[in-house]
């Protein structure tokens, strides 16, 4: 943050004794690293209520939230018809361990979005999700090799920590310690966009890989988009060498259309793993895919999978009540507030002459600081190259006008449907003094 002031009015006192209490009791302060703003320096807001568009911390500030919970709140905060579902079911009692009508009708929901899931299992996070469907790929072919490609993150799963993007590329961990060399042994990471890498990779390991997990369209180097025929590369590449294709949507699924990026591409993977906007803002998660794959789970096949509060009521409550509501006009909105922000976001850049680079997946979206504008941002290399101390500025700037962005330059933003005109004209009105911030930010 060196070289950047704040004209704004920036302390935030309640927020800062609450991380100071909270730096007692847990590491760094936070329950997840990328929320303890380390790289973007500064106190971490602790939030206390959340209503649409907008957020209100501890100081009783309010922000107009791009992060949406990491993707989740699509519907925007305390969504009504939400908060009843889940006071519903609340009142009903909060856990049964026994099957429930509510995760059937999640995944019959699931199930009807997208075509390639002929049969889902529920779990409470996207890493549970990606975890077990590497164990079940690994399972039905009996082999132990998983590619995976550099800047893709699929949660904290021992064997795909490598080379994971966001919160790693955030704290500059190239490998994380406690991740044994057994378990990444079986894992090769290679670039992302790069097909000949990936057929060099089946050539070489004959027979030995289970899976190629890829995100859908990544947003976790900053938003990467698939370079055209590469998701049907792999998928074909897959099926030519006996391996599955694990589409990762826990941050695509159900945001870029009613059917995620599935939706976008129609690359059909063999399995898929979901999270976030399907938990309504509750833990929910799935992964799922072919019928005869997904038999191979216990009870009915022999790869052990289970979790004591999987399809819970009250998340299989939220998440459905969210996922009833994400009709063909919510998504049409939440693409039209992405471009409109997107929009704003380039002008006030170009017009303090910041070099940036702005990628969308469908309507996720980040914009990278680079002097390469014009170039496609193709892979997690290319991602690195960006100034994030120019982002750092952006952000500082940003939030103390009231706008609330992910605390990382290696982060896709999110809007929902309750991005409206009042939340988009205070995006407006703070990023000319950003777009200033990020030019004169130094290194
Ligand atoms: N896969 C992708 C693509 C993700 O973006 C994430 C989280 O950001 C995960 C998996 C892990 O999900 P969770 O944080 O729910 O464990």
């Amino acid at each position: 943050m060196a070289g950047v002031s704040y004209p704004y009015p920036y302390e935030a006192p309640v927020s800062q004794t609450l991380f100071e209490r909270a730096s007692l009791v847990t590491p760094g302060g936070v329950n997840s690293p990328v929320r303890a703003f380390r790289a973007v320096g500064g106190t971490p807001r602790f939030m206390v209520s959340g209503t649409g568009p907008y957020l209100t911390d501890a100081d009783g500030r309010e922000y107009v939230d791009l992060v949406c919970s990491w993707g989740p709140m699509i519907l925007g905060h305390a969504h009504p018809a939400v908060v009843d579902a889940v006071q519903a079911a609340v009142a009903r009692g909060t856990s049964f361990g026994t099957p429930g009508e509510g995760e059937v009708a999640l995944g019959e929901e699931i199930v009807a979005r997208i075509e390639p899931v002929e049969q889902v299992r529920l779990v409470s996070s996207g890493t549970e999700a990606t975890m077990s469907a590497i164990r079940l790929a690994r399972g039905f072919t009996g082999r132990a090799k998983v590619v995976k490609f550099a800047g893709c993150y699929h949660g904290h799963v021992d064997a795909l920590l490598a080379a994971a993007g966001s919160g790693l590329a955030t704290f500059a961990l190239p490998d994380t310690p406690g991740v044994t060399g057994a378990q990444a042994a079986d894992t090769i990471v290679l670039p992302y966009n790069d097909l000949e890498a990936v057929r060099a990779a089946f050539a070489a390991h004959p027979g030995e890989i289970a899976c190629v997990i890829t995100e859908a369209a990544p947003g976790n180097m900053g938003v990467v988009t698939p370079a055209p025929g590469f998701n049907q590369g792999l998928a074909d590449a897959c099926r030519e060498n006996g391996a599955l294709y694990i589409s990762d949507e826990v941050m695509t699924g159900f945001r870029t259309s009613r059917a995620g990026w599935y939706g976008v591409d129609g690359v059909r993977p063999d399995l898929m793993t979901f999270g976030k906007v399907m938990g309504g803002g509750f833990p929910a998660a799935a992964f799922g895919g072919r019928a005869d794959v997904m038999g191979h789970l216990a009870p009915a096949g022999p790869v052990y999978q289970a979790g004591t509060l999987s399809g819970n009521p009250i998340a299989t409550a939220a998440g459905l009540a969210q996922l009833r509501l994400l009709d063909d006009a919510a998504y049409a909105k939440v693409d039209a507030v992405s471009a409109e922000i997107q929009g704003l976001v380039t002008e006030a850049l170009r017009k303090e002459g910041v070099a940036h680079r702005l990628q969308t997946a469908s309507n996720m979206f980040s914009v990278f600081f680079t002097e390469h504008e014009g170039m496609d941002i193709r892979n997690y290399d290319d991602a690195k190259k960006q100034e994030s101390f120019r982002f750092n500025g952006f952000f500082h700037s940003m939030l103390s006008q009231g706008v609330y962005l992910p605390p990382s330059a290696f982060e896709s933003w999110f809007v929902s449907t309750a991005h409206d005109e009042r939340a988009i004209e205070r995006i407006a009105a703070a990023l000319p003094a950003a777009a200033r911030a990020a030019a004169e930010a130094t290194a």
